[in-house]
């Protein structure tokens, strides 16, 4: 019997896995029902749609039933009620507040999200991607960090918000940015300290794994234990030159 990645029992093993929810592809489909999806060369190139895979990406053979479906289930379930903001009691809905700071720095202040739920519903992200064999996931490839994360999720614990920190930018508010695209997870190295980013649906989610590794500017815009999240928008017009300097897209090597 084969071994159960999450739980590392023997069971038998689900065929078909997502690897990122199928909820978060649902704003994807286009009208013949097949995933838009860009890399990081074609955005840079202005093709924001550069191949359509028919549907999201799945894999067989990593996961049990119950890990799927309900330990990492009960997390991603999350995630697609504080995006979709719908189907929640009001005191769990989040509260949001356009801010702008001294700087000028644009961003969205989110009150009231579970801080748990949203760390542990993101790092499953990142998780399947780094257990997945499908190129798409290539990049991620989390070492020690892997059985870190995996014990984290199965024993329902996110850690402090020092340990692992996470932080979002968007370009939602900018009209002329596509927001239904999906891009392939990357490694950044930057001052020898590594992290991760995943596109979706117009916002770029970061991955500070190793300790420190945080940039000193998102510091006080990632995800906190108080149930807080900033959002930084990226400037209006500069979303894509930013966003492809950020992303590394100019070095992209295919
Ligand atoms: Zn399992």
């Amino acid at each position: 019997m084969p071994i159960c990645k999450l739980c590392k029992q023997e069971k038998p093993l689900i065929k078909k896995s997502h690897i990122i929810p199928d909820f978060l592809h649902k704003e994807l489909y286009d009208q013949n029902h097949r995933i838009k999806k860009f890399n990081a060369k074609g955005f840079k190139l202005g093709l924001t749609r550069i191949s359509k895979p028919p549907t999201g990406e799945y894999e067989g053979g990593l996961l049990c039933k119950e890990c799927d479906g309900e330990v990492l289930g009960k997390y991603e379930t999350y995630l697609g009620k504080i995006l979709s903001k719908s189907d929640m009691p009001k005191e769990q809905k989040p509260i949001c507040r356009k801010i702008r700071n001294e700087n000028g720095v644009e961003f969205l202040e989110i009150r009231n999200v579970d801080y748990k739920l949203l760390k542990l519903g993101l790092l499953t992200i990142l998780w399947r991607s780094d257990i997945s064999t499908r190129k798409t996931f290539q990049e991620v490839k989390l070492g020690p960090y892997e059985e870190k994360i995996r014990k984290q999720l199965i024993e329902d614990n996110p850690s402090n918000d020092n340990d692992i920190e996470i932080a979002v930018m968007s370009w939602r508010n900018d009209k002329k940015m596509a927001t239904d695209v999906i891009g392939q997870p990357r490694l950044h190295k930057k001052n020898g300290k590594t992290y991760y980013s995943i596109i979706i649906n117009g916002y770029i989610v970061l991955y500070f794994i190793s300790e420190n590794s945080i940039d000193k500017n998102f510091k006080s815009f990632r995800l906190k234990e108080d149930n807080t999240l900033s959002i930084v928008n990226l400037p209006r017009g500069y979303g894509m030159e930013f966003l492809l300097n950020y992303t590394g897209a100019i070095e992209s090597k295919e």
